[in-house]
């Protein structure tokens, strides 16, 4: 939260600024402090053997489990977006999606419309927590609520709706960090940072450089990216090894070494490419067929309209310019 948030990136009260006063009571910091004061895991695998433990497990106040992958779409969402600011708040509507099956940034961006149409205020948890709790049961509004951000806008007349493809967008501001709003725009799954993580170039300076703020370079970046992981998501590993893949020039050759010794013949790194470029294809055609077309590689259009402050930064690549981002 905080390294996204000093980069004025950090989408906030919907998308409308990149900084957000209530940062370090939502960072990984607190967390982190939280965790060793109350017991719980700092560090946690999602199955036995990742050296990386991304996950942790987060107790509450009293030392009593609350929930687990309390990662930071969830706590961004559920906190810069909304203006919550209590972490506590936070964990439980984790909790709450975790029990109901529901997505978190999906369901954070749905609860920003409710705040855009005057049913929440912004900034109160304790609100957007009896919301939540009504998704699965047979209250009228929970029934909008499960259907997503861009139903539950338009069920109320919300035009701000941070949508594309119908798929509500992530935790990286697409004005300040150009390399993943490509990727947003751009990418068969809809808004899906996964799909092409330009943070590592924009901001993290993992696997090259380029300004997240200029026009320059992004498109590249995420076709590039793209195409990386969805040879990496082919083969079934994590996304996280990509920051290792990226950051070393033997990275990729690796990772074709380690398809040869499991088929037992020769894989190129040519090949390990042609699968991503496949794989992409093959999504972009099923696309095609149910109907979308390339006027839908775009953001919606108040990030055209209004600059991100603090640093002021606008979208103005048009959807024909977005086209080379395809494969
Ligand atoms: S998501 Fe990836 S890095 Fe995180 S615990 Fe699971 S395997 Fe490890």
């Amino acid at each position: 939260v905080n390294v996204i948030n000093e980069a004025g990136a950090l989408p906030t009260k919907n998308f409308r600024m990149g900084k957000f006063d209530g940062a370090e009571k939502i960072s990984g910091e607190t967390l982190a402090a939280n965790i060793e004061k109350r017991g719980g895991k700092t560090k946690h695998g999602c199955h036995t053997g990742c050296i990386i433990q991304c996950s942790q497990v987060y107790h509450d106040k009293d030392g009593k489990y609350l929930t687990t992958g309390f990662e930071y779409e969830t706590i961004w969402g559920f906190g810069a977006d909304l203006l919550v600011d209590n972490l506590d708040d936070i964990a439980n509507m984790d909790r709450t999606c975790d029990e109901a099956g529901m997505d978190t940034i999906e369901m954070a961006n749905t609860m920003a419309m409710a705040m855009e149409a005057g049913i929440i205020a912004w900034g109160d948890g304790k609100g957007v927590l009896a919301e939540l709790a009504k998704v699965g049961t047979k209250d009228p509004l929970g029934r909008i609520y499960g259907n997503g951000t861009a139903y539950t806008a338009q069920a109320f007349g919300v035009d701000r709706v941070p949508v594309v493809k119908n798929q509500a967008l992530p935790a990286y501001d697409p004005r300040a960090v150009k390399g993943v709003g490509v990727t947003y725009a751009t990418t068969p799954m809809g808004a899906d940072h996964t799909a092409g993580y330009g943070v590592c170039q924009n901001v993290l300076k993992c696997g090259g450089d380029v300004d997240g703020h200029k026009k320059e370079g992004n498109i590249e970046i995420s076709k590039n990216l793209q195409v990386a992981t969805a040879a990496v998501d082919s083969l079934g590993l994590c996304l996280f090894v990509a920051f290792a893949v990226l950051d070393d020039a033997r990275g990729v050759p690796c990772m074709a070494k380690l398809v040869s010794g499991l088929i037992g013949k020769d894989y190129s790194v040519d090949e390990l490419v042609g699968m991503g470029v496949n794989c992409l294809k093959d999504e972009l055609d099923f696309n095609k067929r149910a109907g979308f077309t390339d006027a839908d590689d775009q953001l919606p259009r108040f990030f055209q309209t209004e600059l991100l402050p603090p640093h002021n930064v606008g979208w103005d690549y048009t959807a024909e310019e977005l086209q080379a981002a395809k494969v």
